[in-house]
């Protein structure tokens, strides 16, 4: 492989080297098992997803009323959707959710450190039609779960909500025109419409590590953090771990926000590394009163659509954010004006923005040098791909923490934990003897969708989802699939992306409000997507790709990002819409089907 010609005089590095260095750690980490190396959390490994912030043994009877819209999640897609609706003046809608209470993802993910990587103020949704402001310009997880349990009380969203409650399928009844759900609690609930508000990463996984079931200590996955075992609170404090030696397996998203906090306490931490984490500035800050005060009605909307045209590549007069998200796709975006400005196109332009995306990469290496003591640990934690090949991630902690005495960096190489023993970690023939494993292995992708949301539909045919998606997703603006009608899916997939997500599931709960209250205005039974307009909208999809939908695909080193550096056109079918704005692209493509006003491409039936 090509070494390089040395650093070129006018950047200060050799590009060469740097495409040849991220091509070897990407082939590294290849892998033919792809999504299929994490096994299913089921079985005996069953505990790993049980409820650790309930009291066992809650019993109901079971309900099988009717109301006009089931939200299935009572996350933030079916808290937006709820609110929407109520503000659209629809009285009868039923949350049903696993878990003991609303908030989803900061329902479930309670570790140590969690905290919002998009700024709160436009992450966090409905805050000013609940007049409130965070505290923090990346609040805490604590702050998250409670600002989405006061949207459930601000819009009575607990009156018919079912907690602790697993939806086990979805069945269309033909004749009544009703969707029947069904739960784990033999709730048979009547429905109109149907929202699934699951989730983009909602079933946590566990890596198939050779013996991961013998472990004899103690083990749980972050998003089931178990404080009765190591004491203290989201905000850290674990005292109960002072005599323990504690393993972290992965080091994405999850482990870089709680790896600090074990670091502090834990007698002895073992961080084991596959590929490390991009970690940019975090920088946070406390809320300013005064500022908090001065805002002007419709400052969370303006906010959120600064930061998204920005970080979608379209030119702002003011960052407002102003954060290390628009930085660096800012940077990116005005190297690249510049070149067009200067009459550069085709090939050159892809030169430049990777040119441009090596300098950030250069910084976030550099980084970790000037902060990790330990030049070998240093060059272990520099990540050696392109920015958003992973997600990127921030903290002013992590890194650091590799300083301690008691903290010890296992890097693997890129090839992952070789086995787990009865006693602990094995890489490469070295057992490292542990007390507790800490699974920060994330969430599944990639799977069907009936499997990661835990329950399968059965449309108006008779055929499942996942049967009628076998050879891709097929919908008509990601919300609607032929064969289910008065269903909507609330996802990326045939949708949008957006960095900021909840500003997605905004547009999408607007959408929804607007065709589920033209539904009951005008005694429309059904609407369904049209043979037609679906298959035009797969094609719409297929034409216009995000290119963050599977960013740099094969090339990229691998992660749930790129199907675990497997994309296949089955995958790809499922990819958001609409190429570099995408999301700006595919909101106005909504707002324009409403303003017009005729529900193109839904049949509706009285
Ligand atoms: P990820 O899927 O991002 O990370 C899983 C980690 O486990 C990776 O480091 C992976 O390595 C590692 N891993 C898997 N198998 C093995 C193995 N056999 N041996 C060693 N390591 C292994 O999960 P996270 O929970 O960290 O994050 C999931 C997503 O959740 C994030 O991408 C983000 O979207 C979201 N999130 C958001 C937060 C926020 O907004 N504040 C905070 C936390 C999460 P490899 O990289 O090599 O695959």
């Amino acid at each position: 492989m090509s070494e390089g010609s040395g650093p070129r005089e006018d950047l200060g590095f050799d590009p060469e080297a740097l495409r040849a260095r991220y091509a070897l750690e990407r082939d590294k980490r290849l892998r033919d098992d792809g999504i299929g190396q994490y096994v299913e959390v089921s079985g005996e490994l069953a505990h790993f997803v049980e409820d650790p912030y309930v009291e066992p043994g809650f019993s109901r009877k079971p309900v099988t009323d009717e109301v006009d819209v089931v939200l299935i999640g009572g996350g933030f897609g079916g808290l937006q959707c709820g609110a929407r609706l109520r503000e659209a003046g629809v009285e009868q809608i039923r949350v049903i959710e696993k878990g003991g209470d609303f908030g989803g993802t900061w329902y479930w993910n309670r570790y140590p450190g969690a905290q919002c990587d998009v700024e709160s103020y436009i992450y966090m949704p409905l805050l000013e039609e609940l007049g409130s402001v965070p505290t923090m310009k990346y609040a805490s997880g604590a702050e998250i779960l409670a600002h989405s349990q006061a949207i459930g009380r601000h819009y009575r969203l607990y009156d018919q909500a079912l907690f602790q409650t697993e939806v086990t399928k979805l069945e269309w009844d033909t004749e009544a025109s009703r969707w029947i759900v069904s739960t784990n609690r033999d709730d048979a609930v009547r429905a109109r419409f149907v929202a699934m508000a699951n989730g983009p990463l909602h079933r946590p996984k566990l890596p198939g590590i050779p013996g991961i079931e013998k472990f004899r200590g103690h083990a749980f996955h972050t998003s089931r953090w178990d404080y009765n075992y190591t004491g203290g609170s989201p905000e850290g404090g674990l005292e109960r771990l002072r005599d323990k030696r504690i393993a972290v397996i992965g080091t994405g998203a999850t482990a870089v926000q709680c790896v600090p906090h074990l670091g502090e306490t834990a007698k002895e931490l073992f961080v084991f590394q596959r590929t490390p984490s991009s970690i940019d500035v975090r920088d946070n800050t406390r809320t300013d009163p005064a500022w908090a005060q001065n805002l002007e009605p419709g400052w969370q909307k303006t906010r959120m659509d600064n930061f998204n045209a920005l970080v979608s590549g379209v030119p702002q007069e003011s960052d407002l954010v102003d954060d290390a998200w628009t930085d660096l796709i800012g940077r990116t975006i005005d190297r690249f004006r510049r070149a067009m400005e200067g009459g550069t196109s085709g090939p050159d332009i892809a030169e430049i923005l990777e040119i441009s995306n090596f300098e950030k990469m250069n910084e976030i290496r550099a980084r970790v040098e000037a902060l990790v003591e330990d030049p070998r640990t240093a060059e272990a934690l520099k990540p050696y791909y392109r920015m958003f090949c992973k997600r990127p991630c921030f903290h002013d902690d992590y890194l650091q923490t590799f300083n301690r005495p008691n903290v010890t960096l296992v890097d693997t190489d890129g090839k992952g934990v070789d086995r787990i023993t009865e006693r602990g970690i094995v890489v490469k023939r070295k057992e490292y003897e542990v007390d507790c494993i800490i699974y920060a292995t994330g969430f599944e992708v990639g799977t069907s969708y009936a499997r990661r949301s835990g329950y399968e539909i059965v449309g108006r045919t008779g055929r499942t989802l996942t049967q009628k998606w076998e050879d891709g997703v097929r919908t008509l603006h990601g919300m609607h699939s032929r064969e289910f009608p008065n269903c909507f899916i609330l996802s990326m997939s045939q949708g949008a992306f957006s960095v900021n997500y909840p500003h997605l599931l905004d547009h999408l709960a607007i959408h929804l409000a607007y065709i589920v209250r033209h539904a009951l205005d005008n005694d429309v039974r059904t609407v369904e997507a049209s043979e037609e307009a679906e298959e035009a909208w797969v094609q719409a999809v297929l034409g216009n790709m995000n290119p963050m939908s599977h960013p740099g695909g094969g090339d990229c080193t691998p992660s749930y990002y790129n199907m675990e550096g497997k994309p296949n056109p089955k995958a790809m079918q499922g990819a958001p819409y609409g190429g570099m704005t995408g999301s700006i692209s595919f909101w106005s493509v909504l707002k324009k089907w409403r303003d017009a006003g005729k529900l193109e491409g839904l049949e509706l039936r009285s």
